[in-house]
């Protein structure tokens, strides 16, 4: 088992990675404070795993939550839903929240967290490669609206996230290659290395080979646990974690949370922001042709569904969280490795973006 920090004073946390853990007793203990559990999960995470959890709790009051399936879910009907089991319960301040899932049910579990009696413990057992890479790491919780994605929610760190490489193994080849998209960012934003280190293995990865998923998981939860200790709130480096998010909402938003994965939005979102960047000569072309053939190796779509157009991706881009004074502002970027957040971009330069790639 590996073992990452997230510093952040008084709220740092450990990250666990490994095989086995989903079943080590002492490590899912250990950061349970009180006797009272709810867990949150989803029908497939449930029937799959949540034996084997509750079989590591016995002595405690758990109750869990199982949720139907999909991003759907995540709007505030099913937190108003969940509170209220958490009250039947008589559930009190000393309670912990475990979310064992993908990001949609550690994204709700966060918020519900994080607004339970204004605020208790929190355990991250994320079970998608989406996030074990990401989701689960920062503490950003929250789920969505009809008018936008994440648009409502808390900062809210885990006391500790536990990593099972094991689950990955049962993930669908679909979902798994969703949360490649956000892998491959993390070489694109921060770590030429690891993009190479990534082009040379993306099939050992697809194949979820453990070593190369160890070494996966391990390298993108040091990019973004450094990235968040260095600017927990977004006030600067961690918007580059956005990288393509702001043209992926749009793309799931319009598609009212159905049909497209979030890491295949986002897949589509980074290689327009790519484009985009190769327009204003920042990257080359054979920059972006590597780029496009790492997502299209990972089967990940590079080009929006057919119902996008420009007028659609303005009209949900100005209400992206990102925008300033009016202004879009969207990550780019200057090399492989090498990402900024731009807001003086000339408009013609992304409304030829949004009318090529539609
Ligand atoms: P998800 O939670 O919907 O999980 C994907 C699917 O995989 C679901 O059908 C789930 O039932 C199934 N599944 C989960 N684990 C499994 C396993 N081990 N074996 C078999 N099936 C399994 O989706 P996701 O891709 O994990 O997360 C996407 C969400 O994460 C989005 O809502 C996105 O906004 C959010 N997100 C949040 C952050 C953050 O910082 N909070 C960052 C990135 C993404």
């Amino acid at each position: 088992m590996a073992i990452l920090k997230v510093n952040l004073l008084d709220r740092s946390y450990p990250i666990y990675v490994g095989s086995g853990l989903l079943s080590d007793r002492d490590l899912i203990r250990r950061f349970i404070g009180g006797t009272e559990v709810i867990i949150i999960s989803d029908e497939i995470v449930a029937d799959l795993y949540l034996e084997t959890l509750i079989g590591q709790l016995s002595g405690y009051n758990v109750v869990s939550k199982i949720l139907p399936v999909g991003e759907e879910q995540k709007n505030l009907n099913t937190v108003s839903l969940i509170l209220d089991l958490m009250l039947k319960a008589s559930f009190g301040r000393s309670v912990t929240v475990i979310a064992l899932g993908g990001g949609v049910v550690g994204d709700i579990a966060g918020f519900v967290a994080s607004c339970f009696q204004r605020g208790v413990d929190f355990v991250q057992i994320p079970t998608t490669m989406l996030a074990q890479v990401d989701s689960s790491v920062g503490g950003k919780t929250g789920v969505n609206h009809p008018l936008g994605k994440n648009m409502i929610g808390a900062f809210h760190q885990p006391k500790c996230v536990i990593s099972d490489i094991d689950t990955i193994r049962s993930l669908e080849s679909r979902q798994l290659s969703a949360g490649l998209a956000e892998v491959i960012k993390y070489g694109l934003i921060q770590d030429l290395k690891f993009f190479n280190w990534l082009s040379d293995n993306i099939e050992s990865l697809l194949n979820c080979e453990k070593q190369t998923l160890t070494e996966t998981i391990l390298q993108c939860c040091h990019i973004k646990a450094n990235i968040v200790a260095s600017d927990e709130r977004e006030i600067g480096t961690r918007a580059l974690l956005n990288l393509g998010h702001t043209f992926g909402h749009a793309i799931e938003t319009e598609l009212a949370y159905t049909d497209w994965l979030h890491g295949e939005a986002v897949a589509v979102g980074i290689v327009m922001a790519v484009r985009m960047s190769e327009k204003l000569r920042w990257l080359n072309n054979n920059e972006v042709k590597r780029i496009c053939d790492l997502f299209e190796r990972a089967n990940l779509p590079i080009m929006p569904p057919k119902q996008m157009n420009e007028e659609i991706f303005m009209r949900h881009m100005s209400h992206d969280k990102k925008v300033s004074n009016g202004r879009i502002r969207l990550v780019l970027m200057e090399s492989i490795g090498r990402a900024k957040l731009v807001s003086d971009y000339p408009d013609e330069v992304l409304s030829i973006i949004l009318q090529e790639n539609c």
